[in-house]
């Protein structure tokens, strides 16, 4: 079957589907997007999702390309079209097609929707939950407002590739403090030895991860307790656990650090619990 994505208020055959050279997210990564899981058919988190796109579209003053309840709309109808059971519908809003130029254009120029569904199989990703990934750290070098959901992603980009020639699975972005900030596609989390999970705040520094989120009302539901504070690189080596979580992973163990094992040098039972759990909790739209 051919796969099918929405640009522009089409369906169109995926090999096929293209922006203009114009579009403003191919020239300055002026827009944001979104990835949402698609697990058994649901649409994950959706609500959530969209909300974080509301506040990364009104932090950079694009409009909603459409009305929420429409692009909502569309999302179930790609993945239907994709007949997706299990994978990831992905969108992306640009602030539209317009002669280049940094000034934003005038009111004529309509933001630009991309919307496009991906199957996988969710052995490979349970695969990866039961062996662990291995993390190498790297210095931030971002821009501040990482809070925001933008498609300019060149230094994860560069943090990722990085990681996988020295053969590691993701990076952390490591701040001058030493403090862990997040992956270059995942929050970061650690379990000290005493049994507190703990991840950073996110009032700055790092995106507010969906799954992040829902995974405080997971372990709450555990009866774990979460700390939100940052952590060195040095306390995570010394942790009982450490992870990492997306939409797209859910909750992974981190086994080591720049060579160095965590814990015993497997996944943990906090990691896995939390992962087990997750979709219990987690909101499911049907697509
Ligand atoms: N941080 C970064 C930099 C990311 O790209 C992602 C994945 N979108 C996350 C954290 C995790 O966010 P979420 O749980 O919403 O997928």
């Amino acid at each position: 079957m051919s796969r099918i994505a929405y640009v522009n208020g089409r369906y169109v055959p995926h090999a096929s589907a293209a922006v203009h050279i114009e579009d403003r997210g191919y020239q300055f990564a002026d827009g944001v997007y979104e990835v949402c899981e698609v697990k058994g058919g649901f649409i994950i988190d959706m609500r959530g999702h969209l909300n974080r796109l509301d506040r990364s579209l009104g932090e950079l003053s694009i409009l909603w390309p459409l009305h929420r309840s429409a692009l909502e709309r569309i999302l179930a109808e790609v993945v239907r079209r994709n007949r997706i059971r299990n994978g990831l519908v992905y969108l992306q809003v640009t602030r539209g097609v317009a002669r280049r130029d940094h000034v934003f254009p005038g009111p004529n120029v309509r933001p630009a929707l991309v919307i496009t569904a991906t199957r996988s199989d969710p052995q490979v990703s349970d695969q990866m939950a039961a062996t662990g990934i291995d993390v190498i750290t790297v210095p931030e070098n971002r821009w501040e407002r990482v809070d925001i959901k933008t498609v300019g992603l060149l230094p994860n980009v560069l943090a990722r590739q990085q990681a996988k020639d020295a053969g590691a699975q993701e990076a952390w972005f490591v701040d001058k403090d030493g403090i862990v900030l997040e992956g270059s596609a995942t929050n970061a989390w650690i379990v000290t030895q005493d049994g507190a999970i703990v991840t950073r705040d996110a009032e700055r520094g790092i995106l507010r991860g969906i799954t992040r989120t829902t995974l405080f009302e997971v372990a709450k539901k555990l009866g774990l307790k979460v700390v939100e504070r940052g952590f060195t690189v040095d306390e995570a080596l010394m942790a009982r656990e450490a992870f990492v979580t997306s939409a797209t992973k859910t909750a992974i163990s981190v086994i080591s650090i720049n060579g160095s094992s965590i814990g015993n040098g497997h996944p943990g039972s906090v990691a896995s619990a939390l992962r087990g759990s997750f979709f219990d909790v987690a909101e499911k739209t049907p697509a």
